[in-house]
């Protein structure tokens, strides 16, 4: 154990002290907010709120809830509380189902980022000698910006490569020496088959021993194959445009998810009455940016499920411990009654030998009814054996164990899936 911190005053603050700096932060934000932007003085108005009557941190449930929806309604710039000539930086998500969310930055955000993810990297044992590749897709997506970010702050040295061209990933890896890859879990494993293709052995033919992944949902058991596969530590990291970026959550030696919360305040509420959860129960997270100045958010409703604790952390840190994401609850599907998760059927097809990491989920609707079924990629080896309908059933009957659902298995050739060097599409719809 190495009992290292970045910011050892921070991490390691007593938690009743996090709560009266939490609290100090709050009142202070919702001033701010309050008399410098007309949606959030309409918004808190509203509500029939005043910033005075924010005297605890309990009060925050006071503040209405900061939706997608607003931000949508409000793009690009209605929500920042700031001139417009104090952002420096911009960034934005993909907006794949609707407008682009935009993340503006002041030169005090940009550096907040920067401590925050160095703090993240740090703890996941990110150093000064490591050489991190940034396999992050570069341009509005906040990933790779972040992780470079931090990593220079901690004074690695960074390949800015950018995703794709992953025979390229696999030269410079080499060459470079790179110790650290930072990119989406699946991407790495992508870089893992291609590597493998070409007569390398990802575990023992290069420097990699650490992996800093994000921006994907993937199970304990995708971090194992991982690990395995490139002989490696992987650590996960949690953020989101609304909020940072990557820097809000990420883990310890000990895998925990421990969150910023000096500067990103945790909530977690029943997703479907907006009521507020004890710490210790599944819900939604939600957050509010204590700090941020160009365009902070009150109560941003993240729609994804997970559970916190304060319970100490053999690290010795006291921040804050999030579990990982159980799913966003608009991944949610009702089959048969039954809720299922992507990641739970993830967990369960690992546990079949001879399976890759490839696989898809394939919704079918019919009426208002769904029902799912699963192409999986056996491993070469697997399916050059035959016998498939053995494995199928396998499959099936790990997923009956879990979910209490029969759901139908299809094993089909390596490399049938679409590879992807970004986010990959897990669940699709026929
Ligand atoms: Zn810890």
């Amino acid at each position: 154990m190495t009992q290292e911190f970045w910011d050892r005053k921070t991490e390691t603050m007593p938690l009743r002290e996090l709560k009266e700096l939490q609290c100090k932060r709050l009142k202070k934000l919702v001033k701010y907010v309050y008399t410098t932007n007309q949606f959030y003085h309409k918004k808190i108005s509203d509500a029939k709120v005043k910033p005075e009557s924010i005297k605890t941190l309990k009060d925050i449930k006071k503040l209405p809830f900061l939706t997608k929806q607003d931000l949508r309604a409000y793009y690009p710039f209605g929500l920042v509380c700031t001139p417009l000539e104090n952002i420096v930086e911009v960034h934005a998500s993909s907006g794949t189902t609707g407008k682009p969310v935009v993340g503006p930055y002041t030169k005090n955000d940009v550096e907040l980022w920067g401590e925050m993810m160095a703090r993240s990297l740090y703890a996941n044992g990110l150093r000064k000698h490591d050489v991190m590749q940034n396999a992050y897709g570069y341009g509005l997506f906040t990933g790779a910006h972040g992780f470079e970010k931090g990593a220079q702050k901690i004074g690695a040295m960074v390949i800015t490569i950018g995703s794709g061209n992953t025979e390229r990933q696999i030269d410079i890896m080499k060459d470079f020496g790179s110790t650290a890859l930072a990119c989406t879990p699946s991407y790495s494993l992508h870089i893992a088959e291609v590597a493998e293709e070409k007569g390398f052995n990802p575990a023992k033919d290069f420097k990699l021993r650490l992996g800093v992944f994000g921006a994907e949902a993937w199970s304990e058991e995708m971090r194992k194959n991982i690990e395995k596969r490139w002989g490696i530590v992987a650590h996960e990291h949690y953020g989101l445009t609304e909020l940072i970026g990557p820097g809000v959550v990420s883990e310890c030696e000990y895998k925990k998810l421990h969150i910023n919360a000096d500067h990103f305040y945790p909530e977690l509420i029943d997703p479907n009455t907006g009521e507020t959860l004890e710490f210790g129960e599944e819900g939604e997270l939600v957050y509010t940016t204590l700090t941020k100045e160009a365009f902070p958010a009150i109560r941003f409703r993240t729609k994804d499920l997970a559970s916190i604790t304060e319970e100490t952390c053999d690290c010795g840190r006291t921040l804050p411990i999030q579990s990982r994401i159980k799913g966003r609850s608009d991944d949610m599907m009702k089959v048969k009654g039954v809720i299922v998760f992507p990641s739970q059927i993830e967990a369960a097809l690992m546990q079949v030998s001879g399976v890759s990491d490839n696989y898809q989920i394939v919704k079918t609707k019919q009426g208002d009814i769904y029902s799912l079924s699963v192409d999986v990629e056996p491993s070469e080896d697997r399916y050059k054996e035959g016998h498939l309908d053995d494995f199928e059933k396998r499959a099936e009957n790990e997923i009956y164990r879990i979910l209490n659902l029969h759901v139908p298995v299809h094993a089909i050739p390596p490399k049938t899936i679409p590879r992807s060097t970004g986010k990959a599409k897990r669940v699709i719809e026929r």
